[in-house]
């Protein structure tokens, strides 16, 4: 269809009776062919940076050159060169760079934790991560030891089932704890009675930890073959957990999604040992490491 809308163009009084939808999916395919153009030609400009072509060409600059011919920014211009340096001992990303296969933008997120051991694997990352999530990834800063580490998925869990390494982060504990009035009152009392305050504490969250423990494994026990929604009682139990965050511990955002962190297709229950609320960019990790974990194991070696 759009190869005869194409064929079309320009001027042709036929344009006016494009559906809305028509006339989106034509934008939507001249965008995406300029954005993939745009990568390539900025690909290219180490390259030309490296033979001197401007000046041979009589342009002022490599950044004059590209503003001419492809609208280019100075600062894209930069990075794509700064990039290129960064990726001498990168060949994977090197490649998706110079191929204009993935944006500078989204390499410059990967670059900062790029090393010459997980190089090739974050460029499979790059290339199948939206920005944002490539974000938070470079932002967790665990990619190396999460990729090294992710052979041994299967026993290295942590209490919600996510692989340890890409999940276990440092605790930050930069916020401040907001109590209500009469609870800090009825604490400060017993503290002035000699009570050990934060025994009693310790001792309440303990029974919390054990309450979840054992309604997690009653719930495990009673998932047989069922059906593809999550049952309500498992959302509540989850929701006790987790509250209405992400996760992931130091993350923060609102978890829009429960990942099952044992494929659903294998697993066919709702064990809620394996499931975690995930915000939109953990949970594209999560599933993009995932997709790399099993496609090795399908491999042959
Ligand atoms: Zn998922
Ligand atoms: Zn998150």
């Amino acid at each position: 269809m759009t190869n005869s809308l194409t064929n079309r163009w320009p001027g042709d009084k036929a344009f006016q009776t494009l559906t809305d939808a028509q006339l989106y999916g034509l934008c939507k395919e001249y965008g995406a062919r300029v954005l993939e153009a745009r990568r390539k030609f900025i690909g290219l400009l180490p390259e030309v940076f490296k033979r001197q072509l401007h000046s041979k060409k009589g342009f002022g600059s490599i950044e004059e050159f590209a503003a001419k011919l492809c609208g280019v920014s100075r600062k894209q211009v930069q990075r794509v060169l700064n990039l290129e340096e960064r990726f001498a001992d990168k060949p994977a990303l090197k490649l998706v760079l110079t191929s204009g296969e993935v944006s500078v933008n989204k390499l410059a997120r990967v670059a900062s934790i790029a090393t010459s051991e997980n190089q090739e694997e974050l460029a499979v990352l790059a290339k199948k991560l939206p920005q944002r999530a490539l974000e938070t990834l470079a932002r967790d800063g665990r990619i190396h030891s999460a990729l090294s580490a992710k052979e041994g998925v299967g026993e290295n869990k942590n209490a919600n089932g996510l692989g340890k390494p890409l999940f276990e982060v440092e605790s930050v504990c930069a916020h401040t704890l907001q109590l209500d009035e009469d609870v800090r009152y009825e604490l400060q009392e017993l503290q002035e009675k000699g009570i050990d305050v934060s025994a009693l504490i310790r001792q309440m969250l303990g029974k919390r930890r054990a309450d979840l423990a054992a309604k997690k494994a009653k719930l495990a026990a009673q998932t047989g073959k069922l059906s593809r929604y999550i049952p309500a009682k498992i959302r509540h139990l989850l929701r006790n957990e987790h509250g209405d965050k992400c996760s992931i511990r130091t993350c923060g955002k609102r978890a829009v999604t429960i990942h099952h962190t044992q494929r659903y297709a294998l697993s066919r229950n709702h064990d809620p040992n394996f499931l975690a609320p995930l915000c939109r960019e953990h949970h594209s990790i999560a599933h993009s490491i995932d997709g790399m974990f099993w496609e090795r194991r399908r491999a042959p070696t």
